[in-house]
């Protein structure tokens, strides 16, 4: 049985809405080094199943690698979501949901890139893991 769900989020202006199916509530940390140019630090998003926005001609999309996409308002510049073309991967970013404070952390990515890590058990993947897993 799947504990899937549709939870909802917003940009920082309200031009972009979006509903999600959420297989788990957990996020990822990322520590690689477009992530933290595009979030100043760490980035927290959130695995999505499906992802259904409102308001889609306010959303700009960025190449920012051969085979992955970020996207962000056109409005007031949140960052919304991050989709890898080749794995079909789709993740947003956590602080966008509405009951963000009910998420756990699931894993540090790139970990031994991070300017800074978290406290907690959860599991943490170097550069060199993420290169064996595909990334
Ligand atoms: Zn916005
Ligand atoms: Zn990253």
């Amino acid at each position: 049985m799947s504990k899937s769900e549709v939870m909802y989020g917003r940009c920082l202006c309200g031009d972009i809405e979006f509903e999600a199916l959420v297989p788990a509530r957990e996020y990822y940390v990322c520590h690689c080094n477009m992530c933290q140019k595009w979030s100043s630090g760490l980035h927290f998003s959130v695995k999505i199943e499906k992802l259904t926005i409102r308001a889609d001609d306010n959303m700009n999309m960025f190449q920012s690698s051969e085979h992955a996409q970020r996207g962000f308002c056109r409005r007031c510049g949140s960052n919304v979501l991050y989709r890898n073309d080749k794995s079909k991967l789709y993740v947003v970013n956590l602080g966008l949901f509405d009951q963000r404070q009910n998420f756990t952390a699931v894993a540090e990515i790139f970990s031994d890139l991070g300017l800074c890590s978290l406290e907690g058990s959860h599991k943490r993947f170097s550069q060199k893991d993420m290169t064996k897993l595909g990334f």
